[in-house]
């Protein structure tokens, strides 16, 4: 079993070589998914590879000159990596309305490449107005006609569902992975968790669940440390691996997170027995909570309180990428909700360019003695 995870982590460690060996194997299209919520059981059911471009470490010059200061670190990123020729493999792009800078990139990437196929998946603002699914179920139609031309196949309601249910099934094994996280956290590292998550991102799904049903019952009774003293839930866009080790070097676990990259993506299953287009709007519609969707009633602090009970968490951790407006809009709020909670909450920023790791080491260090 100890290959089967290999296999995954190997994969974590080499995307591109991935990528284009699904490519070459299967002589099929590979979609760019921007972050986030990416239907990517219609990019499945049209027979190509959705793959997220979650940006990445790469030093930024060609970017820095078409993005404004303030652009998150993830949009400069993949603005970089285009001009570097790293995304060749990838057929056509999808801009979600995640937030400005996505949409800023949208615009950007429409100048700088107009050779390249984009869509713009551009989601109901309001989750709850009347129109929403109708809307939404009509813009997945738009983007279904988009793809059947860059991949010359159709993606009808048969390989629809197929897809569905090949995503829902995905969402369950990935849920019982957080599970065993929370329950048996001496089963695996946090390097190991995030490079399992890591690879979900681009690696074709059927492949992955079928290696992860394999190990999954393995990971249950496998015991690599000792019982952890401090455990952790961590919130925010994502969680870069030194910020992992730094907090396994200092005693903490990470029994749950809270991440875009992460938990959040595998919430909420698509209903099997309606129209698939409109499932899968449905979907989109009751997901939650997150910064980037709209949600007047603010549940992410609630939410981070009820998880930090179930999983028998002592604190939370705010990851915030630099600049990333929606993150920062809800830090107040949750910081409000967790004080009334009792539940120590610590706020560090961070960018995927960062090389030095020091200071944030110290307050870490500092926040962790505090729990002990
Ligand atoms: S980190 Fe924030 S600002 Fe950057 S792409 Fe994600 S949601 Fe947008």
């Amino acid at each position: 079993m100890e290959q089967y995870l290999d296999y995954f982590l190997d994969a974590a460690a080499n995307p591109v070589k991935e990528i284009n060996r699904w490519k070459e194997e299967q002589k099929g299209s590979v979609i760019g998914c921007l972050p986030i919520y990416i239907p990517e059981e219609i990019i499945d059911a049209a027979g190509a590879l959705p793959v997220y471009l979650w940006g990445g470490k790469t030093e930024i010059d060609r970017a820095n000159a078409h993005l404004q200061g303030f652009a998150c670190s993830i949009v400069r990123a993949v603005l970089e990596y285009e001009f570097k020729g790293t995304y060749d493999m990838v057929d056509g792009f999808v801009f979600p309305s995640t937030c400005d800078h996505i949409q800023n990139t949208s615009d950007i990437w429409a100048k700088a490449f107009s050779h390249r196929p984009k869509f713009d998946l551009v989601y109901p603002a309001n989750r709850q107005s009347n129109y929403a699914e109708q809307y939404l179920t009509e813009l997945y139609r738009e983007f279904i006609s988009w793809l059947e031309v860059l991949t010359g196949s159709k993606a009808d309601d048969d390989a629809l569902l197929e897809s569905i249910k090949k995503y829902n099934l995905h969402r369950r094994l990935m849920s019982e992975l957080s599970e065993i996280r929370a329950k048996s956290p001496q089963s695996l590292t946090g390097r190991e968790m995030s490079g399992l998550v890591k690879a979900s991102l681009f690696l074709p799904k059927d492949e992955y669940n079928s290696r992860l049903i394999e190990l999954l019952p393995w990971l249950w009774e496998r015991r690599i440390r000792e019982k952890p003293k401090t455990r952790l839930v961590l919130t925010g866009i994502l969680a870069e691996q030194e910020i992992i080790d730094i907090i396994e070097e200092l005693g903490g676990c990470i029994v749950a997170d809270d991440l875009a990259r992460g938990a959040r993506l595998h919430r909420n299953q698509v209903d099997e027995s309606i129209e698939p287009l409109a499932a899968l709007a449905r979907r989109h519609l009751s997901l939650g909570p997150c910064s980037t969707l709209f949600d007047p009633g603010k549940g992410r602090g609630p939410y981070l309180e009820s998880l930090c009970r179930e999983t028998e968490a002592d604190a939370v951790i705010f990851i915030n990428m630099k600049f990333c407006e929606p993150e920062e809009f809800d830090y107040p709020v949750i910081k409000t909700d967790l004080e009334k909670a009792g539940i120590p909450l610590l706020f560090i920023e961070v960018e995927q360019q960062m090389t030095s790791y020091g200071q944030l080491r110290t307050r870490l260090q500092a926040f962790m003695e505090m729990l002990a």
